[in-house]
């Protein structure tokens, strides 16, 4: 007799479950990462085939591709401004000088000449990419530096002079434009072509983005930096900027830079 008692509760459940399924709301699609509005505004800025790939990389590594903007803006803020867009569109003031700037002849450093100053806040990494250099047995010539607008005015004015005008624009900043007016470039060993093939040029090309600093005018692209390919012209970005730089943006700083500008002001 306890058998047949039991047949109804074992209907009972299955109905139970098929009615449970029955109602169970549709799963909804996982809630959109509420960082990508202003991330696809920013990316928007950049020419469609940089950015569709820019979306494709950091799809599913969104977490560290935000965290990585954060650490390297934070640091960036903290400076006084590591991140700055200066290009031949984005002029700095004439008036903009940093305030920290220090000589060279102070470091243990190898410089080609003796008036070169960069800013305080990036000798550390300065000095951290020079002693790796050095163990690796490489020697790293420290050949410009920190420029002031009113140099580089008359060093546009001399290349002018010299190659005429579209010429010297395709090589040389006009005043106001050049990264060295904030501190923070550097230029090495023999400043033209033949560095690259250099022993520091191969360990710089290599091992620079280790230390945050970045090849600013990379060969071949010219029509998005505005200049030729600089073998020897050396950016500090930051460690994560780097990061990103490389993984995100193709190795090109300036698409870097740019997307960053771009979202800070979206934020
Ligand atoms: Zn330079």
């Amino acid at each position: 007799m306890k058998r047949p008692a039991l047949f109804p509760a074992f209907i009972i459940a299955l109905l139970f479950t098929a009615c449970g399924n029955r109602s169970r709301p549709p799963v909804a699609p996982p809630a959109e990462d509420s960082r990508m509005p202003a991330f696809r505004a920013a990316a928007s800025r950049l020419p469609p085939a940089t950015a569709s790939s820019l979306e494709s990389a950091i799809h599913g590594n969104e977490d560290r591709f935000f965290g990585l903007i954060e650490a390297a803006e934070a640091e960036s803020l903290a400076a006084g401004g590591f991140l700055v867009l200066v290009d031949k569109n984005n002029p700095l003031p004439a008036s903009f000088e940093p305030s920290d700037l220090v000589s060279l002849n102070d470091y243990p450093l190898s410089v080609s000449r003796k008036d070169l100053r960069l800013r305080k806040a990036i000798m550390a990494a300065v000095l951290e990419l020079n002693e790796a250099a050095k163990n690796d047995g490489v020697s790293l010539w420290f050949s410009s530096a920190y420029r002031s607008y009113a140099y580089q005015e008359s060093l546009f004015a001399r290349n002018s002079s010299q190659m005429g005008e579209s010429e010297a624009s395709r090589v040389s900043a006009r005043a106001g434009t050049s990264q060295h007016q904030l501190g923070t470039a550097i230029d090495f060993g023999s400043i033209d072509d033949s560095f690259a093939s250099t022993k520091a040029g191969l360990w710089m090309a290599a091992n620079a983005h280790r230390f945050g600093f970045s090849l600013s005018f990379p060969q071949g692209m010219e029509e998005v930096t505005g200049y030729v390919w600089e073998s020897w012209h050396y950016r500090y970005i930051t460690k994560p900027g780097t990061e990103l730089e490389k993984d995100f943006f193709g190795g090109v700083q300036q698409y870097l830079i740019e997307f960053l500008a771009a979202y800070r002001a979206l934020r």
